[in-house]
């Protein structure tokens, strides 16, 4: 079983003096930069001169420098921006900072597991992935209340990698929750995987393909949303709650019936064939790989994929239907007050 860290393995002090350089002021960087000021720590803010992200640190007063500035003058540095743009950032204005006493930290290990960064040996690299978005687990911590994280060390140069990374995760909340020890290999692994098996590709697949298969009978395209779709909320909702279990024993012994048939019908030996092929390319490295060079020829793959995605009946029939429910709030507002918040 995993092992799990709480507030009685972090020596409060062991950061005392330091500096920490958050790069970035985006979901998890706003939240782990208040939330370790709150605790005590000493943090600066490093952006690029143009970013947006400026005024809102500033607002919350914050230091904000350069990042070149930021690594240069932080003990632990953190790399809070998206993954793609963290290798450029991390070569133009991080690695000619590092030397002997710093700190690499990291809040997913997709850089360092795949080798798109390689530090020098001299330097710590250690990562605290909390488990929650972080406008979440900022407001949580307002309330006295830590998400659970994963705690990883990479590279431990001073000999102090674990104690700093468990002074860290107490600062941004996560000890009082518990974190739970692994290496960047399962963090990263287990993340991809999950996304696309399950999370975002997995179930937008499944809904998508029941949809199609419900219209191309002849049904109605909102009924085939209300089934396919809207419910899937409520489902999910009493698994986070109870576990698997507890979603059965909430549904009608119909539904649980065709649950225990037909579920395994549905994902069968096939689909779990293919899933060790999912999960092989992302341990060989191919899936990081090709979203890499991706990214690096401009995300025109990508961008025409999300282009035709958004363009698909279930999107439009949602946009109806979602209507008609006052209680939601309109996710086309949202998103783009989301938007706003990351730029
Ligand atoms: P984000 O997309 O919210 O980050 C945006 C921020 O990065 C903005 O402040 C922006 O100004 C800054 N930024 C963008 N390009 C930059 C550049 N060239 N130089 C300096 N700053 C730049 O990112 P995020 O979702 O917070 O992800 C940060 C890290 O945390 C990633 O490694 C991610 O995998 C990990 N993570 C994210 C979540 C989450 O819920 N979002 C959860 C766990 C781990
Ligand atoms: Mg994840």
């Amino acid at each position: 079983m995993a092992h799990v860290y709480y507030e009685k393995d972090a020596n409060p002090k062991q950061l005392a003096g330091k500096t920490i350089a958050i790069i970035g002021y985006g979901s998890q960087g706003h939240a782990h930069a208040l939330n370790l000021r709150d605790s005590g720590h000493q943090v600066i803010i490093g952006l690029p001169p143009a970013s947006a992200s400026r005024a809102k640190a500033s607002a919350q007063k914050l230091e904000v420098v350069e990042p070149g500035e930021a690594a240069r003058r932080g003990d632990i540095i953190a790399v809070l921006i998206p993954d793609p743009v963290q290798p450029r950032v991390y070569a133009e204005a991080i690695a000619p900072h590092l030397g002997p006493g710093k700190t690499l930290l990291f809040a997913h290990g997709f850089n360092i597991h795949f080798k798109f960064i390689s530090p020098p040996p001299e330097v710590d690299v250690i990562m605290v992935a909390p488990k929650s978005p972080g406008h979440r687990m900022r407001e949580l911590f307002t309330e006295g209340i830590g998400v659970p994280a994963l705690l990883a060390v990479e590279r431990d140069a001073s000999g102090q990698a674990e104690p700093n990374a468990l002074a860290y995760a107490q600062g941004i909340g996560c000890l009082k929750a518990g974190v739970i020890r692994t290496t960047f290999k399962e963090e990263t692994e287990t993340d991809l995987f999950g996304e696309q098996a399950v999370l975002c590709g997995g179930v937008s697949a499944l809904i998508t393909a029941a949809f199609e298969t419900l219209v191309d009978a002849g049904y109605q395209p909102e009924i085939a949303y209300f089934e396919c779709l809207h419910e899937l909320k409520l489902i999910v909702d009493l698994i986070y709650q109870g576990g698997i279990k507890y979603m059965r024993y909430s549904v009608s012994d119909t539904a649980e019936y065709g649950d225990y048939t037909r579920g395994p019908v549905v994902i069968d030996a096939h689909v779990r064939e293919t899933m060790k092929r999912i999960l092989a390319d992302v341990q060989s490295g191919k899936f990081a790989q090709e979203w890499m060079e991706e990214n690096a020829q401009g995300r025109k793959n990508f961008l025409a994929l999300r282009a035709r995605a958004a363009d698909h009946l279930i999107e439009q029939v949602g946009v109806e239907l979602r209507k008609m429910m006052a209680w939601n709030r309109p996710a086309e507002e949202l998103t783009a007050a989301q938007a706003s918040a990351r730029r």
